[in-house]
């Protein structure tokens, strides 16, 4: 039986409520009325504190994803650029993934690293490794990575990952450093859990890949993560071991993407009803070409123009989770996603181990493959030419802003007194030390002008003094 506040997989992530809402917003999906009220209820109201927006319910978000009338599917953009306008301004936070080791006992049949793909070859970083792929980053400007390792408990335990958690914050090079490692590991136990928060991590991210049972059980033929509900129980166990910022997502096209609407919502309202506390982030990966994959084997790819309206329905539905777009989508699409939602990408990345630091491309570990091949300067310059602010801020987190502080604070539209110039100070740090010529010029214009919407005087001028002080290799290191 359904029920949100349930520990069982099987209840919180019930088959027969996805089915029942999946019928209702097929019988709803051309009523028009019932759309309209949706939208207003989903759209942000101004408060005495600054803003409030009250999301949707799993069923009335997908009334929302199976109406194709276009009129009311601009609506839904403008709506969700409203949201992201309203909650996360116009900051871009950036990040890159960091692939720690390919070793692998799961049999995925989606992703190259499965146990039975017997060419790829098999690589696990050496602490030596970590550090030179870390500075590499770092000579980037990247301050925030999201590492990433197969499941595999002799090649890649966690005292491991825990080793290289410890070595990648440890390296210093030059003016660079990584404040915030979140973490994309197998589920695990909360003892490890324990582990992993005690190690300093920012967000723990977990794709659930399909809250389909059945397709689920199948595409993991083999291997630990074939469990479905010990993987989709994975949140609430790391949030027992008292990690507060969890990241769900999907990767798109492996089954129906209606039913991965539902269940990544009530996955959602799941973890506020238990924890008090939502996703950190949300994730929309979707399958791609790799080696031993083909995507065009999965019957559930959809069109770019289906993921962008996906990815308007979850801004709309979880109005305070940051979202995160990877190097998998290219130029274009992430463009129009990025208008739409979602408040993170990547750039720069490899998904190979060792990627960083090798110079041809394609690697042969490589997890699949990118589309956006850019480099960090390039990603930077065109985001801001593209009206963003791109952010390397991590001030949330080492405040200790997460979870629940984190979610009250965005929840009533308070993050965007410290997150503007927090934004604009670290951004130029990164033209200071990092940035192209032409990024260094574009981006100083940009933040003279974003000085000036900062509305409270006395934040600005502190944000002004800040930036004079990095411009003169005075750095304070301060933050809102
Ligand atoms: N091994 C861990 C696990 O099982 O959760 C974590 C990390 S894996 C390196 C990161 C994610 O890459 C997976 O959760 C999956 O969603 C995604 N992935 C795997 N194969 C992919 C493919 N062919 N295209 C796009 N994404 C893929």
């Amino acid at each position: 039986m359904y029920n949100p506040k349930s520990l069982k997989a099987d209840e919180f992530i019930n088959d027969e409520e996805i089915r029942a809402t999946l019928a209702y917003a097929e019988e709803n999906k051309n009523n028009v009325e019932l759309i309209e009220q949706i939208l207003e209820k989903a759209r942000p109201k101004k408060t005495d504190s600054g803003c409030h927006c009250e999301g949707l319910t799993h069923r009335e978000a997908s009334v929302l994803l199976a109406c194709e009338i276009p009129e009311m599917v601009e609506k839904m953009y403008e709506v969700a650029e409203e949201i992201k306008l309203a909650f996360y301004g116009n900051r871009i936070v950036l990040f890159a993934p960091l692939y720690l080791s390919n070793y692998c006992v799961n049999g995925c049949l989606y992703c190259p690293y499965h146990t039975t793909n017997k060419h790829i070859p098999r690589k696990k970083l050496t602490q030596e490794e970590v550090r030179a792929e870390v500075i590499a980053l770092q000579d980037q400007g990247h301050k925030r990575l999201a590492i990433e390792a197969g499941e595999d408990p002799v090649n890649n335990p966690i005292e491991y990952i825990l080793e290289c958690i410890n070595t990648i914050y440890s390296v210093h090079h030059k003016n660079g450093d990584i404040r915030r490692v979140n973490v994309n590991i197998a589920a695990t136990t909360v003892e490890n859990y324990r582990k992993l928060k005690e190690a300093g991590i920012g967000t723990y991210i977990l794709f659930q890949e399909t809250y389909h049972k059945e397709s689920y059980e199948r595409l993991h033929p083999t291997g630990p993560k074939h469990n479905y509900a010990y993987h989709t129980e994975a949140m609430d166990r790391a949030m027992e071991g008292g990690i507060d910022d969890v990241g769900l997502g999907v990767l798109f096209g492996l089954e129906m993407y209606k039913y991965e609407f539902a269940g990544l919502i009530m996955h959602a309202e799941h973890l506020e009803a238990v924890h008090g506390v939502g996703p950190h982030t949300i994730s929309v990966p979707r399958v791609k070409r790799a080696d031993d994959i083909d995507p065009d084997t999965f019957d559930n790819s959809i069109p770019d123009e289906t993921f962008e309206k996906i990815a308007a329905c979850i801004r709309i539905a979880v109005p305070y989770t940051g979202m995160i777009v990877s190097t998998r989508e290219n130029e274009a699409v992430r463009s129009k996603m990025l208008k739409i939602g979602i408040s993170q990408v990547s750039g720069g990345s490899r998904t190979s181990v060792g990627g960083y630091t090798e110079k041809e491309r394609p690697h042969d570990t490589e997890q699949f493959d990118v589309s956006d091949e850019r480099s960090l300067d390039e990603v930077v310059r065109w985001l801001m030419e593209e009206g963003h602010i791109p952010s390397f801020c991590t001030a949330c987190y080492r405040a200790g802003r997460t979870g629940d502080r984190f979610m009250s604070l965005c929840k009533n539209g308070q993050i965007l007194n410290c997150c503007h110039p927090n934004a604009l100070m670290t951004l130029s740090e990164y033209l200071e030390d990092y940035a192209s010529s032409e990024t260094k010029e574009l981006g100083y214009k940009i933040i003279e002008k974003e000085l000036n919407r900062i509305p409270t005087e006395k934040v600005r001028k502190i944000a002004e003094e800040n930036i004079v002080a990095i411009k003169n290799s005075n750095r304070r290191d301060f933050r809102f």
